[in-house]
């Protein structure tokens, strides 16, 4: 049973935790029409992605202990960067996960592609998870399940339409569909899994069906608030649901965590419906043709796209592989509005003059392999840059892209383009709420505690001071680190637990590995990437340890070696100094021994003679 100790927790009549069915219908009292048509959706969902819209089975049966009679917040990733974000919510035996996302790398992470949180301890308990809510379909939400899921069993993840496309494809990509049940929820559902139950509101972001979530635990109610903004015009979605937001506050809120990303921006961000009049006035005024770009998870930027390329009579050509997959997506599950015949394929372009045609790719952070990219390299199939067209970029450079970035802009540039960005003219509005917005959220929910989510830690306090100046004491404002619990108790008094955290760490993902490259490998690859590396071949004889021959030299990255004659020979001779001094002090020859006698003596002697440390390298060869 659930037990009501607090005053916040709302009433609700069937607190079932038992039914077989985890999906609630809204009581009656409050029949909500809704927008997006969930019947006819789900119909197209069944039929045009067959996703699995079947209701989970009986829920586990709860079993919690004394010890456990507290709610824990864990946000596992999200509070000490942007992205990764990944929140465990504990009760009793059940835990249920919000989101799973990566992050992208900076500079000083080479070869890395993504970074997601630890989540070794999920694993551990990972019979206890009950289900996995995903907000919506960005990257830094959805982008790790196919990392992480498989390591907790597959548990079952709910979500609204859209998220659940986007989630379906990642998860065929990388060979794991099937193995988790996909439940498409709609934004009236209540799920109740455990000691939870999950309402759901509609909050506006750049991407529709974006929801933040009511959380009632037994302790009270959660109101988590995803990436979201207050946009009373969005471009193909609906504004937040305000209602259910002040009904929320008004039942009471024990915590509300909420979205830091643009907590010291002052005002109110720009809404996507002023963006169309910008995009509008670019399309009418640009002769040539336009080349496009933005996060291909922007569907209501595509959408802008699309709207503008039809009031200026151009046909769009798509290009860029997961933009072809949004666009797919989002056509087929009715969330973009699409004119008749105005995608056209590359080889038709030809048959229209170039102010009729629009290029829609991805690259808008400078990435190698995107589209953008491939066309500032003039390495494109289909699209060759050309004096008069337009490039596009809507969207702001994420820290650690600016010199990629600067570099495809540039060669674009080189090859006749005229570039519009960012700093020329703001193309890109946030989807992130800015001060007043943030302020306004917090003065609906009126929660007891607050606990800033998702950004650096300047963000995460410029919204804990925000907070702070509405009322809230500082006492009542947690400011997480990943991995840190967050305990409310069912007295209805909150602590952040100072040690031990249950997680704090990354993981590295490089190429389709996941966590095989440690921070040993990273840091390797800096001192490669800033020094170069120097190899060292010596061959030996078994059994008296001596070199057969001269020493070898391999450098990259590090010195020219022809220019350095005197400097290789000298580390020749040092080596065989070393060789010969430290081969007599064992008995047996002990290579891991002179391995490190190499690194650290030449190391320093390189040091000495250059000032750069490359990555020695001392190979053994036994003859
Ligand atoms: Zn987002
Ligand atoms: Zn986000």
């Amino acid at each position: 049973m659930i037990k009501k100790v607090s005053n916040f927790v709302p009433s609700h009549k069937n607190h079932g935790r038992h039914q077989p069915n985890p999906v609630q219908q809204p009581a009656p009292k409050t029949p909500q029409k809704n927008p997006v048509a969930p019947d006819r959706l789900q119909a197209l969902i069944d039929k045009a992605t067959a996703l699995d819209t079947s209701k989970s089975p009986v829920m586990t049966t709860s079993r919690y202990t004394a010890s456990r009679q507290n709610l824990r917040i864990i946000p596992m990733g999200g509070v000490e960067e942007v992205g990764e974000n990944l929140t465990v919510f504990e009760y009793g035996d059940d835990l249920i996960i919000v989101d799973m996302g990566l992050a992208f790398p900076d500079e000083t992470m080479p070869g890395i592609d993504y970074i997601i949180p630890d989540t070794k301890w999920l694993e551990e308990n990972k019979r206890r998870i009950r289900g996995v809510i995903i907000t919506h379909g960005h990257l830094d939400h959805i982008g790790a399940i196919p990392y992480i899921l498989p390591k907790l069993g597959d548990p079952p993840i709910y979500t609204m339409p859209l998220t659940a496309g986007f989630i379906k494809k990642r998860l065929e990509e990388f060979g794991l569909l099937g193995r988790s049940r996909i439940n498409v929820v709609s934004k009236d559902d209540v799920l109740a899994l455990g000691n939870f139950k999950v309402r759901f509101f509609r909050l506006n972001h750049n991407i529709p069906d974006s929801v933040g979530l009511s959380i009632l635990t037994p302790v009270g109610q959660i109101v988590y608030a995803t990436d979201w903004k207050f946009d009373h015009t969005p471009v193909g979605d609906l504004p937040t649901e305000f209602d259910k937001i002040s009904k929320y506050g008004a039942e009471g809120v024990m915590l509300l965590m909420s979205d830091s990303t643009n907590a010291t921006e002052p005002g109110y961000c720009v809404s996507e419906k002023e963006l169309s009049t910008t995009i509008d006035r670019i399309f009418q005024d640009t002769k040539g043709r336009i080349i496009f770009t933005c996060f291909s998870t922007l569907v209501s930027r595509i959408q802008q796209v699309f709207d503008a390329a039809a009031k200026t009579n151009r046909k769009i050509i798509v290009t860029g592989r997961s933009m072809v997959n949004t666009i797919e997506i989002a056509i087929s599950l009715g969330y973009l509005k699409v004119q008749p015949k105005i995608v056209i394929k590359s080889e038709q372009a030809k048959k229209y003059p170039d102010n009729q045609i629009v290029v829609l790719t991805t690259g808008s952070q400078g990435e190698e392999v995107s589209g953008l990219a491939r066309m500032a390299r003039g390495e494109h199939k289909t699209v060759k840059i050309k004096k008069g067209d337009t490039v596009v970029v809507s969207a702001s450079v994420i820290p650690g892209n600016e010199r990629s970035v600067a570099v495809v802009l540039s060669n674009l540039t080189r090859l006749g383009a005229n570039v519009i960005y960012n700093k020329i003219l703001d193309i890109h509005t946030s989807g992130h709420a800015h001060q007043e917005e943030l302020k306004l959220m917090i003065s609906l929910i009126k929660p007891k505690y607050f606990m800033p989510i998702h950004g650096e830690h300047y963000m995460i306090a410029a919204h804990a001071k925000l907070a702070n100046d509405l009322g809230i004491p500082d006492e009542r404002i947690f400011t997480l680190e990943n991995g840190q619990v967050l305990e409310i108790s069912s007295a209805g008094t909150a602590r952040a637990i100072e040690d031990p955290k249950v997680s704090g760490g990354y993981v590295f993902i490089d190429g389709l590995g996941i966590g095989d490259v440690g921070e040993v490998v990273i840091r390797d690859r800096q001192v490669m990437a800033k020094d170069g590396m120097f190899v060292v071949i010596m061959t030996l004889d078994r059994r008296s340890g001596k070199l057969v021959n001269q020493p070898d030299i391999i450098s990259r990255g590090f010195i020219y070696m022809k220019g350095n004659d005197d400097l290789i020979r000298e580390v020749k001779h040092e080596v065989r100094k070393l060789v010969e001094s430290k081969g007599k002090e064992k008995l047996e020859p002990n290579w891991a021994y002179l391995r490190n006698v190499i690194r650290d003596e030449i190391g320093e002697y390189l040091y000495q003679k250059t000032e750069r440390r490359p990555m020695i390298l001392p190979v053994v060869i036994e003859v």
